[in-house]
């Protein structure tokens, strides 16, 4: 069963069509990319599957619920994902073992001892080791970034939306948080990220869709798309950013 199916899913933003008829199915494991020009409806995909947006039309099953009806327990579905913004957004006020233990602690009412330990290994185990205590403005922004993502992998989600992380970054710190990522799939991390770095894409991805004004054009594996793309729209996209 796949853990995402997304079917028919339409958008307004006043009169505009935002997203037109999207239909993605995200496989257990699978790491799908979503690229397209600035305001494509990359973002507004992702919030919609975070339940931020709700759809005009159309459904989004996550593991066969539906999560678009109206009567959905909107708290309960967003503790089965893990999302991470372009920006960070750590709580400045709070050490990043406070930032990794809060959700767990508070929406999953894990005790704090074991909140604390798992957080221990996930900061350890991503290289973070020595900045438990240490505050958001203490870091580099490759370090808070990977803080957030690890505060995502806190609840242990069964699916982790990432919009742009490494957008905000340098280029020699958005290494360090696509090692992050790499590792995520390796471990078996069910993913949908949107980058407009194809570098990443194409070395990530098993599934890349080219979304187009709304609509999701073209969709396959990186090999697929970078190298014979079918749509014209495709390539005249892929030719401005290559
Ligand atoms: P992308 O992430 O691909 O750059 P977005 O999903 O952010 O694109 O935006 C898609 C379109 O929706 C853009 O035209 C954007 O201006 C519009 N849009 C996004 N959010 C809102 C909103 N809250 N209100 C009105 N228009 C919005
Ligand atoms: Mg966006």
């Amino acid at each position: 069963m796949s853990v995402l199916s997304i079917d028919g899913v339409w958008k307004f933003f006043g009169g505009h069509a935002v997203l037109r008829g999207i239909d993605l199915d995200v496989r257990p494991h699978e790491v799908v990319t979503l690229i397209g020009a600035s305001g494509s409806g990359k973002s507004t995909l992702l919030r919609c599957v975070n339940l931020l947006e709700t759809v005009d039309d159309g459904t989004i099953h996550l593991d066969g619920d539906e999560i678009t009806d109206p009567r959905v327990n909107v708290d309960e579905v967003r503790t089965r994902l893990g999302i991470v913004f372009q920006a960070f957004n750590l709580f400045p006020h709070m050490t990043v073992l406070d930032n990794v233990t809060l959700a767990p602690r508070q929406v999953h009412r894990v005790a704090r001892e074991q909140a604390e330990e798992q957080a221990h290994d996930l900061l350890a185990r991503f290289g973070l080791a020595d900045k438990v205590r240490a505050y958001p403005d203490q870091l580099s922004g490759g370090q808070q970034q990977r803080v957030a993502i690890i505060r995502a992998l806190a609840t242990q989600p069964r699916l982790m939306l990432l919009d742009e992380v490494t957008s905000a970054l340098d280029p020699q710190l958005v290494v360090e948080v696509l090692g992050i990522i790499r590792e995520l799939k390796d471990a078996g991390m069910t993913m949908i990220l949107t980058t407009h770095e194809m570098g990443i894409c194409r070395e990530i991805s098993d599934t890349v869709c080219f979304l187009d004004e709304g609509v999701l054009l073209e969709k396959g594996p990186p090999e697929k798309i970078f190298s014979e793309p079918e749509n014209a729209r495709t390539r005249e996209f892929l030719r401005s950013v290559l």
